[in-house]
């Protein structure tokens, strides 16, 4: 099977299990050859490839092409002076923030944890995913983004060919909300060092923040998440992307479709 053939058969794998749209492929995936039905010859008649036209090809744009989203919010949260002695600006490594969140009591958010879960994942991702709070079985493991809603996410960073262990996977607040509720403002105000100190070390080319407590935490907003998708916000510069939080989606599976659509922008941002 062709290279061609191959891609647009993984692709459209990919629609299936994220319930796409399994007629426009993306760009990238699209054959260079053209297929053409060829008059039959001999007795195996069928498709065959047709080269490329012979013009010269089309120049790549400096800005982004149909189907980019407009941009959005711009958040740029103060950091501390140069001459700070507080330890979560002084962290030089995802180590060392993990130390501090694993004897963090800045918030009553530390008195029912198990474990803290400060976050996973490659420290030169060119992706950050950001969710929300840990649940049940991530506060039990102290991994974010561990069972059914996880798997997810890790089917979804397949589908746009980034293994798990390349991303870069926390969440907003690294100790669990009791009953899962939504974190509560100086809950997250408390934590947001934290996440901030872990953009700046990773210096991802793109943030995936999943659900509305991550989109509005990044972009410092109250605007929900249905209004902020769509759109090429900025956290400090880095182009962030809203989708759907993958808990969600086990919910409601229609939001699989916006969410895959979601994905793919960040995908291409990345490159
Ligand atoms: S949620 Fe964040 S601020 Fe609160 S105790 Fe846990 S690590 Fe500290």
């Amino acid at each position: 099977m062709s290279d061609g053939r191959a891609l647009a058969r993984q692709f459209l794998e990919q629609q299936r299990l994220l319930g796409g749209d399994p007629v426009i492929l993306p760009e990238a995936l699209v054959p260079r050859a053209r297929v053409a039905v060829a008059p039959p010859t001999g007795d195996r008649p069928g498709p065959v490839a047709v080269p490329p036209p012979s013009a010269p090809p089309a120049a790549t744009p400096a800005t982004p092409g149909p189907g980019v989203p407009p941009p959005g919010l711009s958040y740029d949260p103060p950091t501390g002076d140069l001459f700070s002695t507080d330890p979560v600006l002084q962290a030089a490594s995802l180590a060392a923030i993990a130390q501090l969140v694993a004897g963090c009591t800045k918030c009553r958010l530390c008195e029912g944890r198990s474990h803290t879960v400060p976050g996973e994942g490659a420290a030169d991702a060119r992706l950050v995913v950001v969710g929300e709070g840990p649940g049940r079985v991530e506060d039990q493991t102290g991994r974010p983004f561990v069972g059914q809603a996880g798997e997810l996410l890790t089917k979804i960073l397949a589908a746009i060919e980034l293994p798990r262990e390349r991303v870069f996977i926390c969440n907003v607040v690294k100790c669990r909300p009791p009953e899962n509720r939504v974190p509560q403002y100086d809950e997250i105000a408390a934590c947001l060092p934290y996440l901030v100190r872990q953009i700046d070390l990773v210096k991802p080319a793109v943030i995936l923040a999943m659900g509305g407590t991550a989109a509005q935490t990044l972009l410092n907003t109250k605007q929900s998440l249905g209004a902020l998708r769509n759109q090429i916000h900025r956290f400090r510069g880095i182009p962030v992307i809203v989708t759907y939080h993958p808990a969600a989606l086990l919910r409601n599976p229609n939001w699989k479709k916006p969410t895959w659509d979601d994905v793919r922008i960040a995908r291409r941002l990345i490159g």
